[in-house]
């Protein structure tokens, strides 16, 4: 398993990015993944799947009060998903720059959200909202034991 403590030297300088169904769909994945690398993230684990229902229920437990929730399910597991971590100073932060509010309409122009998403639901990409989230998120992801980079 991951482990928090063998990786604390990564805390506050890693985040987890998902490109969303909808965005892998329509073949914007490597534009996605190049304005990522572009803006100074290594990218330090990758890969391509789909998320079970049970899996998205879990990953996105937070909202499951919201009104939103069933189709933010539905549409997360639909079809391939490209998650991976990204490590960069201020990850978390910076990352939530780079895609853009929420919802797409308020999203500055430039942001992966203004470029690629279709709707507030289907709104390409997602970023952890914290580090102690990056965390968890990374693991959910990525149960492994130790990131290999340099
Ligand atoms: P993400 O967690 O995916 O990075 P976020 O942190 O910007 O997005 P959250 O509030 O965590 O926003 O919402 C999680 C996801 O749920 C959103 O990215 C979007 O896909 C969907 N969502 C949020 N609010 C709504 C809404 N009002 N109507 C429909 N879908 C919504
Ligand atoms: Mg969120």
């Amino acid at each position: 398993m991951f482990s928090f403590k063998k990786n604390y030297n990564l805390f506050g300088k890693i985040t987890l990015s998902i490109i969303k169904p909808d965005a892998v769909e329509k073949g914007y994945s490597i534009s996605i993944l190049s304005k990522i690398i572009d803006a100074g993230f290594h990218i330090i684990a990758l890969k391509m799947m789909e998320l079970s229902k049970k899996s998205a229920f879990i990953f996105y437990e937070e909202h499951k009060e919201k009104y939103f929730f069933d189709s933010l399910i539905e549409f997360m597991s639909s079809g391939p998903i490209i998650s991976s971590i990204l490590k960069k100073e201020n990850a978390v932060k910076d990352f939530r720059i780079l895609i853009g509010d929420t919802n797409p309409i308020n999203a500055k122009k430039g942001t992966i959200r203004n470029l690629y998403a279709t709707s507030l639901e289907k709104n390409a990409i997602h970023g952890s909202d914290s580090n102690k989230n990056a965390f968890k998120e990374c693991q959910f992801f990525f149960p492994i034991e130790k990131f290999y980079y340099k």
